[in-house]
């Protein structure tokens, strides 16, 4: 990894965010640039580039992200609404952080196929 990761950096509290959510594997906090009424990052604490990088040891941190993701929907009130997630992998995926993170969008009617 060339230079410091901002989201490592959060996770060490060296950067400020809006977190919501944590435990010993993971972090969510709120996105900066929000594509969404609710806009939600959730994140491993361990610094893995991206979900092409995972291997069998992250299944229990994966399995714990997806659940932080649906109760997150909840407590945002979206989970009756409808709610996705994205994770982005790469230049043509538009990835710019390259510490894995899962969005949690919701809030509004979302088009398909994305853009
Ligand atoms: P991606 O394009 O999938 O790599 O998404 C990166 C996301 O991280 C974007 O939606 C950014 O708005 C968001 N982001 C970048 N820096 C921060 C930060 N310091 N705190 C919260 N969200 C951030
Ligand atoms: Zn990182």
């Amino acid at each position: 990894m060339a230079g410091p990761c901002v989201f490592c950096k959060i996770v060490d509290r060296e950067a400020p965010a809006e977190i919501v959510h944590e435990s010993d594997a993971v972090l969510a906090f709120r996105d900066t640039n929000p594509q969404a009424p609710a806009h939600i990052l959730i994140i491993p604490k361990e610094h893995v580039p991206s979900v092409r990088e995972l291997t069998a040891e992250h299944g229990n941190m994966m399995i714990e992200l997806v659940h932080v993701a649906a109760h997150l929907a909840r407590a945002e009130g979206i989970d009756e609404s409808g709610w996705r997630l994205v994770t982005n992998v790469g230049p043509d995926a538009g990835q710019t952080v390259y510490h894995l993170h899962v969005h949690l969008l919701g809030g509004r009617r979302m088009g398909w196929p994305p853009g």
